[in-house]
């Protein structure tokens, strides 16, 4: 990771820790690596997060229903799902520097960087010929543009085709092949690639010789899938149609090092739309492109989401691809969409003996509905607008400010933990008895912070730094007419505005249905 990159993460989760937006996991105990706790802050911004979504499937789909299945499921689930078998991470050590890779990573990140030398050559080549450049001829005939590309196509099908047949050796021989170096020691020292199951696994009943070997889910597809018919039938539900779910999903990840980015307990936001046989390449279509709109909405700049498309599928599925975000540590996956075909519920009627199918009264038959899923990490989503949010800015001398520069969260308003805070200007002649009632009069509609201590300045830079859109000062003029200065934390502007119009002014930009209201 390059320094700049590397900064800014570490910028991020200091400040996530300072404001109580997350905590290391049972700190006081050193911590539990790769597992993390939401504070007061972090826990209203994930709720919101969840809400955003919640509302966005359930509420404004009238085909979508949301359900909430147990984390525990019947151990033969994980049986018919592949995950038993096949839910596995190739992973390999440096024996220098004792760090353990995933070695498809590895190998995804060198094809990465080959990606970026085609990229400068381009760059380069358009620098030089200027506006008669013809981007597209110049990659397919400038002979080292050829030469990466090649290498590349190689590379991929190879990994293919070993990551699909679990072929390890083969695995080896490509990062051998491609020369890659441990980023730490610098060396080519590599162990054998092992493959390693990712599923947690407990055991459920008090006597051991009773005792099921059970696992902790590592998806929260599979709680949808098994319920597909209860709630086809008990919902009257006519495909195509969708069920939502949000819920805790637990992998035992190899490589742990990116901090919410890739955690062992961490939460997803699943739909599986199931649709007629056929028509699954249209709704993957739809649900890409209706993704990205959901994303693009939250306002952390278009050009920060990209995405890509899957070379080595999955083994259940038909078309897959990611949207990836502009992480502090690069492109990396935000959501999943995937067309599964019929692979799951195929399966689970293979290893239940029961049936899953759905009977089109149209065309008068049964069939067992195609999957097309969407697939987000809530505590993605969470570092992406946390990341995208925090920046330091220098202040030009404004009224009221403290300091010449400040640090600021400008997280979509419709998320923010605190929607006001309410302050006093000072703590006497009657203003925080005023200041109190407004807070409690606007606190069915808003999340208020109530604050007397300090400078107002001070108090503004607090705000600033969890991310509240707005502040209202109370001060002596308040209580001859009525209104209050009203202070934007984007602009720092500042207005007058008479305290009855406050609940409408707010609730403009605050509200979530402006938000979902605003996907276009
Ligand atoms: P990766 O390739 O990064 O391991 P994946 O392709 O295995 O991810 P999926 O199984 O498609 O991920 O899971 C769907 C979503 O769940 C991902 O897009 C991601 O946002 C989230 N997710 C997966 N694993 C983790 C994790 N360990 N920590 C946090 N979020 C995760």
């Amino acid at each position: 990771m390059a320094n700049e990159q590397d900064n800014q993460l570490k910028k991020v989760i200091s400040h996530a820790k300072e404001y109580g937006f997350i905590f290391p996991s049972s700190e006081i105990y050193d911590g539990l690596s790769a597992v993390y706790d939401y504070g007061q802050n972090g826990a209203e911004l994930k709720n919101n997060i969840k809400e955003y979504w919640w509302k966005f499937m359930t509420q404004m789909h009238d085909n979508i229903v949301g359900i909430d299945a147990a984390i525990f499921m019947h151990p033969t689930t994980w049986k018919a799902s592949g995950h038993v078998d096949a839910f596995n991470d190739p992973m390999v050590d440096n024996k220098d520097s004792k760090k353990r890779y995933r070695a498809d990573v590895l190998i995804e990140d060198a094809i990465g960087k080959m990606e970026e030398k085609i990229a400068k050559e381009v760059e380069k080549a358009a620098k030089r010929f200027g506006e008669s450049f013809d981007k597209d001829m110049f990659v397919k005939t400038n002979p080292r543009v050829a030469e990466y590309q090649k290498k590349i196509d190689e590379t991929n099908d190879r990994l293919k085709t070993a990551m699909s047949s679990g072929n390890m050796e083969a695995m080896k021989q490509l990062i051998i092949d491609l020369e890659i170096n441990d980023p730490i020691s610098g060396t080519k020292n590599w162990t054998d690639v092992r493959q390693f199951n990712l599923m947690f696994s407990t055991e459920m009943g008090s006597v051991a010789d009773d005792a099921n070997k059970i696992y902790l889910r590592p998806e929260t597809a599979q709680g949808i899938f098994v319920n597909f018919l209860n709630v086809q039938k008990t919902g009257r539900m006519k495909i195509p149609f969708g069920i939502a779910q949000i819920g805790k999903a637990f992998r035992n990840e190899i490589v742990a090092r990116q901090f919410i980015f890739r955690m062992r307990e961490f939460e997803q936001m699943e739909m599986q739309f199931f649709v007629k046989p056929g028509t699954e390449m249209e709704w993957y279509e739809h649900w890409k492109q209706t993704r990205m709109k959901w994303h693009k909405a939250l306002g952390l700049g278009n050009d920060n989401y990209r995405f890509h498309d899957h070379l080595n599928l999955a083994h259940y599925a038909n078309a897959a691809c990611d949207i990836q975000f502009n992480f502090p540590m690069g492109f990396k996956e935000l959501e999943g969409i995937h067309s599964r075909t019929d692979f799951d519920l195929k399966s689970h009627e293979k290893f239940s003996g029961k049936k899953l199918q759905y009977f089109d009264v149209e065309s008068n038959q049964n069939y067992v509905p195609y999957v097309v899923e969407t697939s987000v990490g809530l505590d993605r989503l969470f570092l992406s607008i946390l990341s995208n949010s925090l920046k330091e800015e220098k202040l030009a001398s404004a009224e009221g400010e403290e300091g010449n520069e400040r640090v600021v969260l400008s997280i979509p308003p419709a998320l923010a933990p605190y929607k006001i805070a309410v302050l006093p200007l000072v703590k006497k002649d009657g203003l925080d008895e005023k200041a109190k009632s407004i807070a409690d009069d606007l606190r069915s509609s808003f999340r208020c912070y109530y604050e007397e201590k300090d400078t107002i300045g001070k108090r503004y830079r607090r705000m600033d730094a969890i991310g509240t859109p707005y502040c209202i000062t109370i001060d002596h003029q308040t209580l001859q007419d009525n209104t209050v200065t009203l202070r934007d934390r984007d602009t720092m502007k500042q207005e007058r505005v008479a305290i009855a119009a406050l609940k409408d002014k707010v609730s403009e930009s605050v509200s979530l249905t402006g938000l979902l209201q605003s996907i276009k």
